[in-house]
């Protein structure tokens, strides 16, 4: 056996090996730098705005959020992210500036105040509007059943031109599931209801999330979940694997089982008419790869990315950066700092570091380029990989159409170990 196979069936029975890198926080202390991530010679990039604040806490969640408080202390968020953007456009942005995509996740922004959400939108849209933005643009913003309403549809419709998607946490409709992991997603007619407001004032995208890979997560569950999707018909639709790598004793489906999950919804989307390559996570109805113009510039572009918020994360070609909160402050002391933007964690990343980042990233979609990866090295990776993709190739877990792989069903059951012969010898 070589060595490279050795590495290979070895990480096959580790769950760690996923789309999350690096595997512990503590595998980049070496490259960890006091500066911040500069963005002042990057005028192509996308925004990203973290609400950390959820009407409750769902046990899976490897997020950083906490139960949302007050509306003052929304407020007083709201006015350091502002604050921090203000400094970020005055710094950073210039005439030259492309803007390529802006989400709004969590947590859950629309579990803000109605007044707060307010501010919240027009305040993005104000600072997307001083900025050229790239022909695809599609603005996205994270939303859940319980804390949507109509007020809340018609701020985010005034800027619709903006934000023309808006992505909903399903996840599973089974009552067993959602009790035990304090989830609640009301009433199918009431999405149905919330489907048509949206659609009725202009919100051209509906992203649905799924997710798979529980311990005992069944296939009439998942059959049952899939019916309200049928009822509802979301334009796009993303499957989500459970990860755990930050979770403390959270059980998780073996590699087999989450395989077989995946590969039954699979079926059963692509029986509903959704388009999407078997691997990837995301599907379209409306002829796109099903994502907001933000992750398909971050996970498939390698783009840069500017991240505002507690534990928001940013990158740019030489390193990468999480604001304050990542580590576990209590929301107390992050507010008291006036800015999230100073005490984070920055790291100025080698190129084979910011590969194996990328190529993780990419696992979300079953794919990765190899001109971006020649683009991140400066190197040919035919040259680097050439033991690792001879491997891949010749066991038919990945296969080539040009510069871009795909992984196999194969490959796909194994995803983790695949994406890893790419990692950084250290990881
Ligand atoms: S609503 Fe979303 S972000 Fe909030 S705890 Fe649940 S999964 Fe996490």
């Amino acid at each position: 056996m070589t060595e490279t196979e050795k590495l290979f069936e070895t990480r096959k029975e580790i769950s760690d090996y996923n789309t999350s890198y690096p595997l512990h926080p503590s595998d980049w202390s070496t490259w960890k730098v006091s500066d911040t991530l500069s963005f002042d010679d990057v005028d192509d990039l996308s925004f990203y705005i973290h609400i950390p604040f959820c009407q409750s806490l769902c046990r899976y969640c490897e997020y950083v959020k906490y139960k949302k408080t007050s509306d003052s202390v929304e407020r007083e968020y709201l006015d350091i992210v502002d604050s921090d953007v203000r400094e970020f456009m005055g710094q950073s942005v210039t005439g030259e500036t492309i803007l390529r995509g802006f989400d709004i996740g969590g947590g859950t922004p629309t579990a803000l105040s109605t007044e707060n959400f307010a501010m919240l939108i027009n305040m993005a849209a104000r600072y997307v509007r001083r900025i050229k933005m790239a022909e695809d643009f599609k603005g996205s913003i994270e939303a859940t059943f319980n804390t949507i309403d109509e007020n809340k549809i018609a701020i985010l419709s005034e800027h619709s031109d903006i934000f023309s998607r808006i992505s909903f946490g399903l996840q599973s409709t089974n009552c067993t599931f959602l009790r035990d992991n304090n989830r609640d997603n009301g009433q199918t007619q009431r999405m149905a209801d919330i489907f048509h407001i949206c659609r009725e004032q202009g919100i051209s995208t509906i992203n649905l999330d799924l997710m798979y890979g529980f311990v005992h997560q069944t296939k009439e569950e998942m059959k049952a979940t899939m019916k309200v999707v049928e009822r509802l018909m979301p334009e796009h639709l993303t499957v989500y694997e459970l990860r755990t790598n930050m979770l403390n004793r959270y059980p998780i489906a073996t590699a087999e089982q989450r395989f077989e999950q995946y590969s039954y919804l699979y079926d059963l989307i692509i029986g509903l008419g959704y388009k999407g390559r078997f691997g990837m996570n995301t599907f379209s109805l409306i002829g796109d790869n099903g994502l907001s113009s933000y992750l398909q510039h971050r996970m498939m572009k390698n783009g840069s990315y500017k991240g505002f918020g507690i534990a928001a994360q940013s990158k740019n070609d030489t390193g990468l950066s999480y604001n304050i909160g990542k580590n576990g402050e209590s929301l107390k002391s992050c507010l008291s700092k006036k800015t999230f933007e100073k005490d984070g964690d920055s790291y100025k990343l080698p190129p084979r570091e910011l590969l194996s980042k990328y190529v993780a990233i990419s696992g979300y979609c079953g794919m990765f380029d190899l001109s971006v990866m020649e683009n991140i090295l400066h190197l040919d990776p035919d040259i680097v990989f050439e033991k690792e993709l001879g491997f891949l190739l010749n066991n038919h877990y990945i296969e080539k159409n040009g510069t871009m792989l795909y992984l196999t069903p194969e490959g796909v059951l194994h995803y983790g170990a695949v994406l890893s012969l790419f990692y950084n010898n250290r990881s």
